[in-house]
């Protein structure tokens, strides 16, 4: 699937950095446009960065029009995978295990707010009383123990202060292989004509009168290309820096060190019942795994400290048992009978979180330089309309159209609704979201 690098290329129409699932997407749209394109990534395997730990969990819940558009657009991809990526990797598709999806009543979600956008999108749901709830799912615990609290509080045993509903929507569910997805997309985009080149870092980029003119890999070689992508992951910040743009960004990226802890079935009780719950008021989301057990990450409760880092690479890998005790303890609360592990079993990941959990899909001041960044722990499932959103853009920008002053807007082509894609502007002022991996 790759090049090495003694045969990189020494040009092409457009170049993208990063071969996570944001890259190869909008490699696979780029190369459809007509565009001979080139994919660069330090690694030695596709989607092999922050896109590797994703849960990859396919939900619709987000704080704004824009960001239950694109989700809901990118089901019907999902769902019809192969069709969407129009040849077929002989590595076998990633699929898509469709379980529908709980988002538990809080004060830290915006019910109101999420399920008029639903209705207006055309997304099915169904609020659901805490006895409906308790009826569909015996499993879950449905005691309101809002605000989450950290294990050493005592506060965090005290009773349940009432009962919760949720929010049900009968799509969503998840990937079942991340990595593997990515690999899809990079596949596809190969076969429209792309190049790959892993096991390169970019260590410079090059410009020329104000427009970007190609990169410089870390062995010195020079890669020329008037279009250049900046999907870099939680390394965005450091490739802006390096050509030179950090300055003009309203929305800055950082980041967000976070542990993902699975939880195996007890020998011969699998897990069953369950689907996948974002349970705000206890601070976590969880989802069922194949062969039974549950896997359960954070949403960042104001008791949890933030492990930001300075250095994308400079952190621990694996998880910890703090953090795991503070996410397997409360999800204990939530599912009834849950044979909770006595050492930790998971992974650490990194997001690369923008001031509003919203991402910047983008152009820059420096022509023909483009960024898909700030994809805050919450953009895999919408990795299907990334490229479709990106090639727009930079087709649109590269006709002399100026999407600052003059936004382009995009039409999903299966819900056949309208985006204005000003909404992920590195100019903007904050969104109202919610502030964390919800969006
Ligand atoms: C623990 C965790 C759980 C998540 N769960 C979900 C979820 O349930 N649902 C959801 O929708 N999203 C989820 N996400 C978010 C989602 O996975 C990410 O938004 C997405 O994978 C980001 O993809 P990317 O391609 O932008 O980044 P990456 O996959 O990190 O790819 C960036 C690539 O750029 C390369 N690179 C960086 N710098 C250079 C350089 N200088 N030269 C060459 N290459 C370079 C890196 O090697 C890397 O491969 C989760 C993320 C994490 C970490």
């Amino acid at each position: 699937m790759t090049e090495s690098g003694s045969q990189l290329p020494v040009s092409a129409d457009a170049l993208v950095i990063g071969a996570g699932v944001v890259g190869c997407s909008i490699a696979l749209q780029l190369g459809r446009a007509g565009l001979a394109v080139a994919v660069l990534d330090r690694n030695r395997a596709v989607g092999a960065g922050s896109t590797s730990a994703s849960s990859a969990v396919v939900r619709f819940h987000y704080s704004t029009r824009t960001g239950v558009i694109a989700a809901w657009e990118s089901k019907f991809s999902w769902e019809r995978w192969g069709d969407f990526l129009g040849h077929e990797d002989p590595a076998g598709l990633a699929r898509y295990i469709r379980m529908g999806g709980l988002v538990l009543e809080s004060p830290a979600f915006a019910m109101d707010r999420v399920t008029g956008l639903f209705a207006d999108v055309g997304i099915p749901f169904e609020r659901l009383t805490p006895a409906q709830l308790r009826d569909r799912f015996p499993a879950l615990d449905t005691g309101r123990y809002y605000p989450p609290r950290a294990l050493a509080d005592e506060r965090f045993w005290a009773d349940a202060s009432g009962e919760i509903g949720a929010l049900w929507t009968p799509d969503g569910g998840y990937i079942h292989d991340p990595q593997l997805a990515t690999h899809n997309l990079m596949h596809a985009a190969q076969a429209e004509g792309a190049r790959l080149v892993l096991g390169t870092a970019i260590a410079a980029i090059e410009t020329s009168g104000g427009r970007i003119a190609g990169v410089r890999t870390a062995a010195g070689q020079l890669i020329s290309a008037p279009i250049v992508v900046n999907a870099a992951g939680p390394h965005s910040g450091h490739v802006n820096d390096l050509a030179g743009v950090r300055g003009e960004f309203a929305i800055s990226t950082r980041p967000l060190r976070q542990e993902v802890h699975h939880i195996a079935p007890a020998a011969g009780r699998p897990l069953t019942g369950l689907t996948h719950v974002g349970d705000c008021d206890l601070g976590t989301y969880f989802r069922p795994e194949p062969g039974g057990g549950l896997l359960v990450g954070g949403q960042e409760p104001d008791c949890d400290p933030m492990q930001w880092l300075d250095d994308p690479d400079d952190y621990n890998p694996a998880a910890t048992t703090a953090v795991f005790e503070a996410q397997a303890t409360r999800l204990a609360r939530r599912v009834r009978d849950l044979p909770v592990p006595p050492r930790p079993s998971g992974i650490a990941g990194v997001y690369d979180v923008s001031d509003d959990w919203i991402p910047v899909y983008d152009r820059t001041s420096l022509r023909g330089y483009y960024v898909a960044i700030g994809t805050s722990g919450n953009q895999f499932k919408n990795a299907p309309v990334i490229g479709q959103l990106m090639t727009t853009i930079i087709t649109q920008c590269e006709a002399g159209r100026d999407h600052d002053t003059d936004p382009v807007s995009w039409r999903a082509p299966h819900t056949q609704l309208d985006v204005d894609l000003s909404h992920y502007s590195r100019l903007r002022q904050p969104h109202a979201s919610s502030g964390s991996v919800m969006g």
